[in-house]
């Protein structure tokens, strides 16, 4: 499945990492923008932040949600 890609205007993240999580969680911050990109195309890093949620809450850390509601379909 190919869509149009624009390497040189596209910004490249990361996959992200549970330090990059971890610090977002800690400042109760959200993913920057390149980021929610990027789990909009890697459904990996997209399954990641939803297990990492859930268990970040189920260790009693309270945190917005880290993905846009309506970005969340992995
Ligand atoms: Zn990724």
């Amino acid at each position: 499945m190919k869509t149009r890609q624009d390497a040189s205007t596209k910004p490249r993240a990361e996959h992200l990492s549970s330090d990059l999580l971890w610090t977002l969680v800690k400042s109760s911050r959200r993913l920057d923008q390149t980021y929610v990109q990027h789990t909009n195309v890697c459904r990996d890093c997209c399954e990641f932040v939803g297990d990492f949620s859930r268990d970040a809450r189920a260790l009693g850390f309270s945190f917005p949600d880290l993905l846009p509601i309506v970005e969340q379909k992995c």
